[in-house]
């Protein structure tokens, strides 16, 4: 594989002598060199469990780096459980500057060959799509953050700050790597998560906006649990465990938490707006001016895309109760899944639907795995400076604005640990080619060329 690489490059450095027009076959022998990677890393299967191929895919990265300038122990690869983890460091020539840290993950969601058209872990392009298990999700992003690392380094390139690239093994389930570089790398200025697509094509596939995530919402479950005695069916009585639970159900699924703004969903109601039908578009403004608004909030609660940006949501997802169908029942449970907005602890949440359920024989446990509450990264004028000039090359004139992530991302461990963290992934899609976690992903082609102009720009902007 490596091989077919270096027949690239010679091929774009023969063309570099041939037509003179040495800066712009740089840059594309850095999107050849991305591509190439990508296409490398979707044929590993980096899927937890037996087999995952997470540190191989690591060590690829890791060649790529030293290949394109950085010293072997300046690239460590850090092995945890079936995964590892990737810490790249660049020195800065400034050592009082605390680092830029790139973050990513190398795992992605697993994928069954034989529910997909194409086999998942075989890269294939057709149509100008790539398509692949984390084309979108994130080995095209990842191999784009290690390109650009690289062709800055060849285009001679000093930081000022130290550039670290950290790449987490398991975002997409424990996150025990995450948890592991946030603490490692707690003394960051800022993160930038590569993660996902911020970019949006409209159907006809012209781009139309690009979104950065400054916070996301903190995922939750609690489990609600009512016990009784029990006894013969045909001897009932009061209570019953199932009835005491379905009637405190009832009154969580009529309850509605407070509507809540924030400088950041404020700004990506104003700015969304003009994308969304006539009734949405002014519930938005209506809702961005006066979050009591209860014309506008009726609105956008009603609508699945929207609800979820004005609030806290909490869902029931599952129930089970009874053991005999002869018996009382001496147990019924059910799981209550919460996205919390930011601001909120879940024990604080908790507490609410308990006075929501208005009954003491409901017993209520947090059950969240793998989650912290964060609040939303500031809005730094720097970031937002950097991401939209860098977005400009590419795409001139696109409308950029903050958005608030569904959560839960590698960012998350990072605001844990009071470390600004921003999802700036380059890539533009349309939302019927929209299949990260699911079937037949895919990425447009197209893509990387102002993907890697994005990266150079922002990089160097965030770490000079
Ligand atoms: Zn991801």
């Amino acid at each position: 594989m490596r091989a077919a690489t270096a027949a690239t490059w010679a091929c774009v450095a023969f063309m570099t002598v041939s037509n003179g027009h040495a800066k712009s076959t740089d840059r594309d022998r850095a999107d050849a060199e991305a591509l190439d990677l990508a296409k490398q890393a979707i044929a590993l299967r980096s899927v937890r469990g037996p087999g995952n191929q997470v540190p191989q895919v690591a060590a690829l990265f890791k060649s790529a780096l030293v290949a394109g300038g950085f010293n072997e122990a300046e690239v460590t690869i850090t092995p945890v459980d079936d995964t590892a983890f990737l810490v790249a460091r660049w020195k800065g020539n400034d050592p009082k500057l605390k680092p830029l840290v790139i973050s990513g993950h190398m795992d992605v969601v697993e994928a069954k060959p034989s529910d997909w058209v194409r086999d998942p872990f075989t890269p294939v392009i057709e149509n100008g799509l790539l398509y692949g298990r984390g084309a979108s999700d994130m080995k095209l992003d990842d191999a784009l953050a290690v390109a650009a690392l690289v062709e800055l380094k060849r285009e001679g390139y000093t930081p000022r700050r130290d550039i670290v690239l950290a790449f987490s093994g398991d975002e997409e389930t424990t996150m025990k790597t995450t948890q592991m570089l946030a603490k490692e790398l707690s003394n960051a200025e800022m993160v930038l998560n590569v993660d996902g697509t911020g970019g949006q094509l409209d159907a006809e596939g012209k781009p139309q906006y690009f979104t950065w995530s400054g916070a996301e919402k903190t995922y939750a479950d609690f489990e609600l649990t009512v016990t009784s005695p029990g006894g013969h069916s045909s001897r009932p009585y009061d209570p019953n465990a199932i009835n005491q639970l379905s009637a405190a159900l009832v009154r969580i699924g009529q309850y509605r938490f407070k509507p809540e703004v924030s400088e950041l969903t404020r700004a990506y109601f104003t700015a969304a707006a003009r994308y969304e039908s006539p009734e949405i578009a002014s519930a938005m403004r209506a809702f961005a001016a006066d979050p009591t608004d209860s014309k506008a909030i009726a609105v956008l609660r009603a609508n699945p895309a929207t609800i979820g940006k004005i609030g806290t949501t909490c869902v029931v997802t599952t129930i089970s109760g009874g053991h005999a169908s002869n018996a009382l029942p001496q147990r019924a449970t059910a799981n209550i899944n919460c996205r919390i907005f930011p601001g909120h602890l879940r024990t604080e949440i908790m507490e609410e639907l308990g006075r929501a359920a208005a009954d003491p024989a409901v017993q209520f446990k947090d059950a969240s795995q793998g989650s912290v509450a964060t609040d939303a990264s500031p809005i730094r004028p720097d970031v937002v400076d950097a991401i939209t000039k860098a977005i400009h090359l590419g795409y001139p004139g696109v409308p950029v604005f903050p958005t608030m992530s569904a959560g839960a991302s590698d960012s998350m461990w990072f605001r844990n640990e009071h470390i600004p963290s921003y999802g700036v992934s380059p890539l533009f899609i349309k939302d019927s080619d929209r299949f990260s976690h699911g079937l037949n992903e895919r990425i447009p082609v197209r893509d990387v060329h102002p993907s890697m102009d994005y990266l150079l720009s922002l990089f160097a902007d965030l770490s000079k």
